[in-house]
């Protein structure tokens, strides 16, 4: 497939081939473009600055509905091929492309929000004398050129959270995909520019050290929003910030689900299953590690293990498929090495599935481990299905458990007593705390981001046309 840069569609030079990871045949390729075109990217970019902010905010805000819509019409085309590239269940990529379009049309009621600005009369408050004639205008302007890196686990609507607000408040964009999973991102890419101007969004695939480097060292980038995974974000961002750059980073997370004796245990079963198993727990926001009391420990392994037996493993584009394949064979190798060192630390498999042999599948697993465990997977983020399941005998030695890692994204907390809840949620390091409930909830408008090492920064439609606009005070006296 071709990408587009400014009027033209590239597809030429050398190749990156993208597979669909049910089978890992080759289905498609992208351009892998040289720096020159990279840094032509953001030229154009910068210089259809002007016409993009020539367009009112009105009309941009119909120019983002129409976009919505386009991509409703096209739910069906979008969604086989976001199944085919990255593996996630057909029926789960509807979804995502379903509120691919909601975040077009939140970026599109909430840029007045954002665009609103103040009037200050200085004589409002009781400043020393000389104030009493002027006046201070809040307003707030786009930034210019806003670079965007995605992850390869929900293409479409991680690039609604990136293009859609940057358009909105006036940024042109230079976009750069997974180069494991481009192709949605590209159809996405042909939908907007159908309204939006050339140059507006600009997309560049190709190695991603070399586009990384560009981003971070061309002066012409303003802001630099990432999502991925802390290792490279972290290293981007800190080039970024000592040239002067805006940074906003979604990061990963080892999200804990923490279960108290007087649970609902069915529901946080039910929460564990969606939250880890689904798209074989590749989702930042997953649920990475199960904290329970001692003494519901074997009512809830026992119902996780039933529950679990129902889950189907197969072809993502199968309707009834619970677990597809991981994005890669490296993925799998990652699992692999996970559960070994799982194993060596004095892990016991309680759980292992079953799964296809061809394609990048791994089976789901679940793991019982000590509280003082080193394993690995009590401490980074494990982006696929394995479950460890850790008992505990107090509160305070479940949030000592949850509160072992470097990551800070989500948590959850099950129990019917509200201020005991509250008490763990007000001790757990996290982003955000869901109290009887998957620690994958996530709703657009809400800011959503992590502390440590889980990102700079919270994404929602409204937060991020925040920070992708500067401040502007400008004074005026009579
Ligand atoms: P990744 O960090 O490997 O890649 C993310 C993006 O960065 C991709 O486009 C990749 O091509 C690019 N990239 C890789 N190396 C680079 C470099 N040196 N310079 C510049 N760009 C580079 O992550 P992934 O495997 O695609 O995605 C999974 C990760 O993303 C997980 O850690 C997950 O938790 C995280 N994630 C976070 C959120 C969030 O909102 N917090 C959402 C989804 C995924």
């Amino acid at each position: 497939m071709f990408t587009i840069i400014g009027n033209e569609k590239v597809d030429s030079g050398e190749k990156i081939p993208v597979r669909n990871p049910a089978t890992g045949e080759v289905i498609d390729y992208v351009p892998s473009l040289p720096r020159e075109e990279v840094k032509n990217a953001i030229d154009i970019a910068l210089d259809t600055s002007p016409r993009l902010n020539a367009i009112a905010p009105a009309k941009r805000s119909r120019l983002l509905t129409e976009v919505a819509k386009a991509i409703r019409g096209n739910v069906d085309d979008l969604a086989v091929t976001m199944t085919r590239e990255t593996g996630r269940p057909i029926k789960s990529s509807r979804l995502e492309i379903e509120r691919t379009a909601q975040i077009f049309e939140l970026a599109a009621s909430e840029l007045r929000r954002a665009l609103e600005g103040q009037f200050i009369p200085l004589d409002l408050y009781e400043l020393p004398a000389g104030n009493e004639n002027r006046v201070a205008f809040v307003k707030r302007e786009p930034l210019g050129v806003v670079a965007a890196i995605t992850p390869f686990n929900f293409p479409a609507a991680s690039f609604a959270h990136k293009v859609a607000p940057a358009l909105a408040v006036g940024n042109t964009v230079v976009f750069k995909p997974s180069s494991l999973t481009p192709l949605t991102q590209l159809k996405l890419a042909q939908l907007v520019l159908k309204e939006f101007p050339p140059g507006s969004l600009n997309v560049v695939t190709g190695n991603s050290e070399m586009i990384g480097d560009e981003f971070v060292s061309n002066e012409k980038v303003s802001l630099i929003t990432f999502t991925g995974s802390a290792s490279v974000g972290l290293d981007l961002a800190s080039r970024a910030v000592k040239n002067g750059k805006r940074v906003i980073m979604e990061l990963g997370g080892s999200d804990a689900m923490v279960v108290l004796e007087d649970a609902d245990i069915d529901k946080a079963v039910r929460s564990a299953l969606v939250g880890r198993f689904d798209f074989a727990g590749q989702f930042c926001n997953a649920t990475k590690r199960v904290i329970v009391r001692r003494e519901v420990e074997e009512e809830f392994t026992e119902k996780l293990k039933s529950g679990l037996q129902k889950f189907r493993a197969g072809d993502p584009m199968d309707e009834g498929v619970d677990i597809p394949p991981l994005i890669s064979s490296d993925a799998v190798a990652r699992m692999k090495e996970f559960l070994n060192d799982a194993l060596a630390a004095g892990g016991e498999e309680v759980y292992e599935g079953k799964v296809p042999d061809k394609g990048y599948y791994f089976p789901p697993v679940v793991l019982r481990l000590s509280p003082e465990s080193k394993a690995r997977v009590l401490r980074e983020e494990v982006f696929g299905p394995i479950l460890p399941v850790v008992p505990v005998s107090s509160d305070e030695e479940a949030v000592r458990v949850a509160n072992s890692t470097q990551y800070g994204l989500d948590a959850s907390v099950f129990t019917k007593d509200f201020s005991r809840a509250y008490e763990i949620a007000s001790k757990l390091k996290a982003g955000t705390v869901v109290i009887n409930d998957t620690t994958r909830l996530r709703w657009d408008n809400l800011p959503f981001g992590g502390v440590l090492k889980s990102g700079i920064g919270r994404e929602s439609v409204i937060n991020t046309m925040l920070e992708m606009t500067e401040t502007k005070l400008v004074v005026y006296s009579r």
